[in-house]
């Protein structure tokens, strides 16, 4: 199997603080581990240069008056929110980042790679159509998916399972039944948004599907949330495209969250991913980084994780240096397991309403 990886140095130019979470060590460091474990000697790894998104199709997802303002702004510094400022030159830069996701998902709809991996910066998956927000300027999951739309992929899934809500990819497809967004997330954490009866509207409805678990979440409960909701309504919805939202803040060293999923876990889940991509849709998988904000503890090893499970080499040797296992104690709670089964069961309950597989596995329990 072979495994695109686009990637461009320009992703390590924006910075909106030195001390911001979202910054270039991000990448510099899971860079240097690849580089180290040869990762681009392999026949089954393919380095793939991004380009920058045309205007035209961030404009599938953001309106002409937000492009219009990040473009102006970008000039000469500006701000959106607490948290996500506009450093010179943002626009380009979010350009690229978009275009990388489009790069990867053109790569596997040319059959140049099997599956890929946009490992680029700044995020996407809380800008909106009318603002970015939350480190995020552009949604390049968004403007990706419209894109494969546009050419020829008429039913995508997305999978968000960045420890936060995927808000602004929920809103952008909330009234669409083309695009069934599934999110796993903390909950309670920012955005403050992704509770189970957010499930879409209009047409839409039913075809957003929320997964809000408890911090202290770890690998069981990823593996559980897959055989329970992700993998029975994928296969009831039958996608022509699969795309993951490949956030990296549920690693239990993540600074800013309070998850507990390990470098393994990533590359189960992502096995469980690539899996479903094979049995419904010939493979055709990509992943968009989202974020991830243990530089140094985390990042090169989960990204190894997903690269490895994309590319279907042994993941047995996946591990974070033992000298971080200790945090896995304090950060893993025991108790998560029966607080994140109960949010399932109520998600289950909800969506039994539009899905079939949900409502048999109601009828199973009697
Ligand atoms: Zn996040």
């Amino acid at each position: 199997m072979t495994t695109g990886i686009v990637y461009h140095r320009r992703y390590l130019e924006h910075e909106q603080t030195p001390t911001h979470p979202e910054r270039r060590e991000r990448l510099a460091y899971t860079m240097d581990q690849f580089l180290e474990e040869g990762i681009f000697d392999l026949d089954e790894i393919i380095l793939l240069e991004p380009f920058e998104a045309d205007v035209e199709d961030v404009l599938e997802v953001h309106t002409p008056e937000y492009v219009e303002f990040l473009r102006r702004e970008s000039r000469k510094g500006g701000i959106i929110d607490y948290d996500t400022n506009i450093p010179v030159g943002v626009f380009e830069n979010a350009l690229l980042a978009a275009g990388g996701a489009i790069r990867a998902a053109m790569a596997v709809k040319d059959g140049e790679v099997d599956n890929a991996f946009a490992m680029v910066r700044p995020p996407g998956h809380h800008a909106k159509p009318y603002t970015g927000a939350g480190f995020c300027y552009f949604n390049n999951m968004a403007i990706m998916v419209r894109w494969l739309q546009k050419n020829g992929f008429r039913k995508v899934l997305i999978i968000d399972w960045d420890a936060h809500h995927g808000d602004g990819t929920q809103e952008v497809f909330y009234h669409d039944n083309t695009v069934l967004f599934i999110s796993a997330h903390q909950m309670p954490l920012y955005p403050g948004t992704g509770f189970p009866h957010e499930l879409g509207e209009g047409d839409g409805e039913g075809y957003t599907i929320n997964i809000p678990l408890p911090p202290g979440s770890g690998d069981e409960v990823y593996l559980y949330v897959f055989e329970k909701v992700i993998e029975p309504v994928v296969r009831e919805f039958k996608p022509d495209f699969i795309c993951i939202s490949a956030g990296q803040d549920n690693h239990f060293t993540d600074p800013i969250t309070g998850l507990a999923l390990t470098a393994r876990g990533y590359a189960e889940i992502m096995k469980r991913a690539v899996d479903l991509s094979e049995e419904l849709c010939n493979g055709r998988l990509v992943a968009v980084l989202e974020g991830g904000y243990s530089v140094e503890a985390a990042l090169p090893y989960t990204n190894l994780a997903i690269v490895t499970a994309m590319a279907g080499l042994d993941t047995s040797n996946i591990r974070e240096p033992p000298k971080y296992l200790s945090e896995l104690r304090w950060r893993k709670k025991e108790y998560a397991g029966q607080k994140a089964r109960d949010n399932i069961m109520e998600l289950i309950r909800l969506h039994s309403n539009y899905w079939e597989c949900f409502r048999k596995y109601l009828e199973s329990l009697g």
